[in-house]
């Protein structure tokens, strides 16, 4: 079993690789090799991601990252087993008839530069990110940390166990692009209670909340507008106007109606076109998103935008092709799993510190992995542990107390004593 200072060792040798979505190969090598250390047999690459369902990958970013682990001596067999797709699972089979449990954790870095300031702990004490651009600033290295204790409990503990337990070890969650092609690997279609998790999100290190509020679907587009370059002074009435197609339609979607009621948000964060001052623009790009408190809100959003999108291509004779980019859906968890969180969760760190909570989080894609459970008859939720942070999310001083990797390790100790212990 892991001790919290082998904890903190792993953590912090993550913290300093930082990888992105999708380019996870030297953190999944770090995760594979540790589990097979304690006698498990891995699932990785296409066993665990359906390919046909992957979002928002950028293979020049993938190959750089490939390149690099590759330079950092990470070996030529597992990048093989990986075959360019990261991320892994472990699957305990007890041999005794018993729930399946699948518990998810997340291993990819945020595109932020970290803090080289001497007030910044990872900076003190050595551990700072050595990848310009890429940092751990959500605390997914912590989450993947959690992931791995809890394997090296399962492997000392699987004979007083009963049913199945899952590990799942989810790439590319930042843009909430994993979840769907590691659900569509069918991993989940056998598991009878599902969790996730996230470390953090502004609570004391020693609260644990099994109900942290709201999530929202999303959709995460990419459009790009392709029209037809001419001379800006000599013919224009020979071009197509891509630019004006895009800029059409940042403003079109930002006009679509919201249903009053349940939250919903939208936005147009990226507008890219055109080539020079005197050419009639032949090319534009937007990145967009949109977001609900339900699928059917998401879903009303995301059509319009697309109508939108199309409208505003046809105007000016361009066309546009439109990728999804990422996806999220709704939050609904299970009455009977909260208990269960909440029951685990009080013999560790006491009924006073067990709450539900009223955070506005945004959006997590863990939320498809919950929706497919619930789909064939399995229950689930989402677990916050809280740890005091240095700084907020995403930002360049963001660091986490890693006390919280022993009591979450704990918990899930005692969660799977429940659901999984030998009568
Ligand atoms: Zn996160």
């Amino acid at each position: 079993m892991y001790s919290l200072d082998d904890m903190i060792e792993l953590r912090r040798k993550i913290h300093r690789n930082p990888e992105p979505g999708w380019c996870e190969f030297m953190t999944t090598a770090e995760i594979v090799g540790r589990l097979r250390q304690m006698g498990f047999n891995p699932l990785l690459g296409e066993k665990v991601i359906n390919k046909d369902f992957i979002a928002g990958r950028n293979e020049k970013a993938v190959q750089a990252s490939l390149e690099r682990a590759r330079a950092q001596g990470v070996s030529e067999t597992i990048l093989d087993e990986m075959n360019g797709y990261t991320g892994c699972a472990v699957i305990v089979e007890t041999g005794r008839p018993g729930p399946v449990v699948a518990i998810r954790f997340d291993i990819d870095c945020v595109e932020v530069t970290e803090s080289s300031s001497e007030d910044h702990k990872p900076v003190r004490e050595g551990f700072v990110s050595q990848h310009p651009g890429c940092m751990h600033s959500c605390g997914h290295d912590g989450h993947l940390t959690m992931g791995v204790a809890l394997c090296s409990w399962l492997q000392d503990n699987k004979d007083k166990l009963i049913g199945t337990i899952k590990v799942l070890f989810q790439p590319a969650e930042e843009g909430v692009r994993g979840a769907r092609p590691m659900t569509e690997s069918g991993i989940l279609d056998d598991v009878d209670f599902f969790f996730g998790n996230h470390l953090g999100l502004g609570l004391e290190t020693g609260i644990i909340s099994s109900n942290p509020g709201l999530f929202l679907a999303t959709t995460k587009l990419d459009a790009t507008f392709i029209g037809k370059a001419c001379h800006a002074g000599a013919n224009p009435e020979q071009g197509k106007n891509a630019l004006l197609a895009a800029a059409t339609a940042a403003i079109a979607i930002h006009t679509i109606p919201r249903p009053v009621g349940p939250v919903s948000a939208l936005n147009v964060g990226k507008l890219i076109a055109g080539e020079g001052r005197n050419v009639l623009a032949p090319n534009g790009f937007l990145q967009l998103e949109v977001r609900g408190e339900t699928e059917k809100v998401n879903t009303f959003l995301r059509e319009q935008a697309y109508e939108r999108l199309e409208a505003a291509a046809a105007m000016y004779g361009c066309q546009v092709k439109i990728e999804k980019a990422g996806e999220a859906t709704e939050f609904k968890p299970d009455p009977e799993a909260i208990a269960l969180v909440d029951a685990a969760a009080i013999e560790v760190v006491g009924p006073e510190n067990v709450m539900p909570l009223d955070l506005k989080l945004g959006s997590e894609d863990c939320t498809i992995m919950l929706k497919r459970v619930q789909q064939h008859g399995g229950l689930g939720t989402f677990i916050v542990f809280g740890s005091k942070i240095a700084a907020g999310h995403h930002q360049a001083l963001f660091d986490f107390d890693e006390n919280v990797l022993k009591i979450a390790t704990d918990f899930y100790a005692h969660l799977l004593t429940r659901l999984n212990g030998r009568k």
